[in-house]
């Protein structure tokens, strides 16, 4: 007798009394958004098929990884080849060097070369907990500076008011981190220069590092005020301090040299981090910056970061296949495709009189339910989020999966051709109406 399919609902209830929540990571939780999460099977391109047979469009894109599009054939030939070959072996490859080359050069803009070197990690949240240890030891000093609404995963000193998952259950930090170790960072609000100028003023010779999302993308998308990468390098400069810049989610995706290359005033940031795409759906981040300061990495210097699958070689060939063929057109492809779904979302929206705001950087976007746009992230948790759920569970219901969070940014992959787009294009007026209701 051939077994029954399961339900999500199923899944669900297995799952939940396995896992805590059910879920391994709380972002793909559905908590807030009042429905079921869905449990995949597989995905091809633009869609994900559930346990029950039914296919979605995907705009989740596994949070940023999938810019390709789900399974891409080169992507997958490079994984199945690679692991022919072994699957690690705890010592260096060639392609890990052929990464770091391919990054260090696509990193290059208004002759600034930032990074001379990189070292591969496995997430994000390795990235930049090891990227704010190197600058406390380039430094010699503890404090850290991050801005509220940012999230830069999830290590102890970096969740206070963070972002992603921490603001959609509208935590204020995480139970658990010693209050010595969250005294170490200073959280100021977001696009707020003269609120940099102070604490810089109060602390600037204990300050490490700031850290900033290069465009922040962890609750909604909220754009860098113009030059605002560039002022705080400066400020962060002029008091002996570094400026990591996390690219982790906006690194590749926005461009090819991430939101680094299309800032439209030129700096240099001291430390740059990655993740996601870099890895084309694997595990593998980095951090990157200047032969002088990475340098200080152990084994040649004194600041000690290792990891036991860090540049593995699955995850360095998925990388290398990934970003060797985001080329213009896929650039172009996304970026068409992004432009279409918000300008429809945005018409829908508006045909039912819902106050909203299209919030874009670059090919990134997301929906504020706000009459004007949010700049940081008091604005941003002022919005009428209530109306996102509604919103959410109609686009599931017509078959397109969006980010579980209103805090969360919608993913589009070049995968996303015209039929996938019109699908969703087609869906958003009764999500419109939901929304409304
Ligand atoms: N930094 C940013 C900007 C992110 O968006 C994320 C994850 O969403 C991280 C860091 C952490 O990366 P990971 O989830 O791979 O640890």
């Amino acid at each position: 007798m051939a077994a029954l399919t399961p339900t999500n609902e199923q899944e669900f209830a297995r799952a939940q009394a396995a896992m805590p929540g059910g879920v391994n990571s709380p972002v793909r939780a559905f908590g807030s958004v009042g429905a079921t999460p869905r449990f995949f099977v597989s995905a091809s391109g633009p869609r994900v098929t559930d346990v029950e047979g039914r296919e979605y469009v995907d705009l989740v894109g596994s949070w940023g990884p999938a810019i390709l599009g789900h399974a891409h054939p080169a992507v997958v030939h490079a994984v199945q080849d690679a692991a022919a070959r072994g699957l690690g072996f705890g010592a260096s490859t060639p392609g890990e060097t052929e990464l770091a080359e391919l990054v260090e050069r696509r990193i290059e803009r208004s002759g600034i070369r930032p990074i001379e070197k990189l070292r591969l990690v496995s997430t994000g949240t390795e990235a930049t907990m090891t990227a704010i240890r190197l600058a406390r030891g380039a430094t010699g000093r503890d404090l850290v500076v991050k801005f509220a609404g940012h999230y830069h995963g999830h290590s102890d000193g970096l969740l206070a008011e963070a972002g992603s998952g921490v603001a959609t259950l509208a935590l204020p930090g995480s139970a658990g981190v010693p209050a010595a170790i969250a005294a170490q960072t200073l959280v100021i609000p977001y696009n707020d220069l003269d609120a940099v100028h102070e604490v810089f003023a109060a602390r600037g010779t204990q300050i490490a590092a700031i850290i900033v999302e290069a465009a922040p993308a962890n609750m909604g998308i909220v754009p860098p005020a113009h030059g605002f990468n560039a002022a705080i390098a400066e400020i962060a400069h002029a008091h002996g301090a570094l400026l990591i810049l996390d690219e982790v989610l906006t690194g590749f995706r926005v461009g090819s040299a991430g939101w680094w290359g299309i800032d439209p005033v030129p700096f240099a940031p001291d430390l740059v981090t990655f993740g996601k795409v870099i890895g084309g759906g694997l595990p593998l981040a980095a951090l990157g910056g200047s032969a002088g300061v990475m340098d200080l990495l152990a084994p040649l210097g004194p600041v000690y970061q290792a990891g036991t699958l860090s540049g593995n070689p699955l995850a360095v060939a998925a990388g290398l296949a990934t970003l060797r063929a985001l080329d213009a057109d896929a650039y172009a492809q996304i970026d068409a495709a992004s432009t279409t779904i918000a300008d429809a979302a945005a018409d829908a929206l508006t045909a039912e009189g819902v106050a909203h705001v299209v919030q874009r950087s670059g090919s990134l976007f997301s929906i504020a339910f706000a009459a004007t746009p949010p700049h940081d992230y008091e604005t941003v948790k002022a919005q009428d989020a209530f109306r996102y759920p509604p919103f959410f569970r109609a686009m599931l219901d017509a078959g397109i999966s969006l980010p579980p969070s209103v805090f969360e940014a919608w993913f589009v992959s070049a995968a996303h051709d015209d039929e996938t787009v019109a699908q969703i294009v087609a869906a958003l007026p009764a999500a419109a109406r939901a929304a409304a209701a």
